[in-house]
């Protein structure tokens, strides 16, 4: 039986970064950026006010006090999105508000604030200038957030919230990324019914097509659902041909030890398997192997196990082929509030509930560890990890914690 790491490094030298695409800004959230982006304009294009108040010249502010203010002529008022129509001179202010233009002859910009501005009524015609500002106060420069010609992204960047304004501040609605992955879902068993349908006696939900379909679109891939196969040899063949135009292949059961597991069988003769089993609790069943050149990877059946392989070995498959570079999920310390019992010689993924405490976490388990036990799924947000190496750990330890997510309030 191979090891965790062993595992996934077999996987990832059978998966590639994937091509690029051109799309929409908006739907490229979370995938890598495969173009250097270079501003054509400068942002802001123009030097524009950082504040409302008025535009004038500092040196006509020289020694003002509340107690001595200067009073200045108000020539025109400025708009963001107008362009100023006179200068000014000696003596005189025009107001401005927040984002427009600086005016000719202006080199700074005095808030209201610090004006008797807010004590008058009416058409403003002069202004009292409470306070001395230096040059270029409350100015923003000409392409101080991005210059015209530079590298306002470079290729490789994920892009995020803050990637997808930025290059809409320079105009771009398309951009080039790597395209995302398309993954087939096929679970396995006779005993399975879509959630469409009424439930037989002796049959469950196919819940795992969800859970997975779920973490793809989570980790950015696309998922192509195709359904349920039976436990039979015709049924298996003519639902893996349904996956061949596709990225990756997962399924869902069908390889553990059982009479009725077919999946190894099929895949061995139809493709090839690269590995079988890994020393992990849960989720040793896991298969690896290729069909027809397609990389798939043979999830156990038992809802958790299905959803903890999923999460250490399909998402960082989806991230590298999506050209992310750091595929690893955070892991923290913790104290471990249970013991937790190793006695098969496998690494343990505990599921628990990390909270922290007077700066400190801690990780509680959320109770049964069966792998059948999905909901205990939902009321985790990490897994405490137990060496194979390690007969167990016991409450008050210091353990690594894979976290599944950061909300601490679930
Ligand atoms: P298997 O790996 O096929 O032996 O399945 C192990 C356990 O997981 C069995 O109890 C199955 O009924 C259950 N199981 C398998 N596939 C699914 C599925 N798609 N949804 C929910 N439970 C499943
Ligand atoms: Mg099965």
């Amino acid at each position: 039986m191979i090891s965790v790491e062993q595992a996934l490094e077999k996987i990832l030298s059978y998966v590639d970064v994937l091509g690029e695409d051109e799309r929409p800004i908006l739907d490229c959230l979370g995938q890598v950026l495969a173009e250097d982006i270079y501003s054509p304009i400068n942002v802001p294009p123009l030097d524009n006010s950082a504040m409302d108040g008025y535009a004038i010249r500092s040196i006509d502010t020289q020694g003002v006090s509340h107690q001595s203010p200067r009073l200045l002529r108000v020539i025109d008022t400025v708009t963001a999105g107008s362009i100023p129509r006179c200068e000014v001179k000696p003596g005189t202010a025009i107001r401005i508000m927040t984002g427009a233009p600086i005016p000719k002859g202006a080199d700074s910009v005095v808030r209201f604030e610090d004006t008797d501005e807010p004590q008058r009524k009416g058409n403003i015609t002069e202004v009292g200038i409470l306070r001395e500002v230096k040059v270029s106060s409350h100015i923003r420069r000409a392409g101080e957030d991005i210059a015209q010609g530079s590298i306002a992204l470079r290729q490789g960047t994920v892009i995020r919230p803050s990637e997808i304004g930025v290059l809409a501040s320079l105009g771009r609605s398309m951009v080039k990324v790597i395209r995302r992955p398309v993954v087939a879902i096929l679970a396995t068993g006779d005993e399975l019914v879509d959630i469409t349908q009424p439930l037989p006696p002796g049959k469950i939900y196919n819940s795992n097509t969800y859970s997975v379909a779920a973490l793809v679109m989570r980790y950015g891939g696309v998922p192509k659902i195709i359904g349920i196969a039976l436990d039979s040899e015709d049924s298996l063949v003519a639902k893996l041909r349904m996956a061949l135009d596709s990225d990756m292949l997962i399924t869902t059961g069908g390889v553990s030890m059982g009479d009725y597991d077919v999946v190894k069988d099929i895949l061995a003769r139809e493709g090839e398997i690269l590995f079988w089993q890994v020393r992990m609790k849960p989720g040793k069943p896991l298969a690896f192997g290729r069909i027809k050149g397609i990389p798939h990877l043979g999830l156990p059946g038992n809802p958790v196990s299905s959803m903890i392989t999923f999460e250490l070995f399909a998402r960082p498959a989806i991230f590298k082929m999506m050209g992310k570079k750091n595929l690893a999920k955070p892991i923290i310390e913790a104290i471990v509030e249970n013991p937790v019992v190793n006695n098969d010689g496998r690494r343990i993924f505990a599921r628990a509930v990390v909270e922290k405490r007077d700066g400190q976490y801690f990780a509680r388990l959320t109770g049964s560890q069966g792998s059948g036990v999905l909901t205990s799924m939902t009321l985790a947000n990490g897994l405490v990890i137990v060496p194979e190496d390690k007969a167990g750990v016991a409450a008050g330890d210091t353990v690594q914690v894979m976290m599944l997510d950061w909300n601490e309030e679930i």
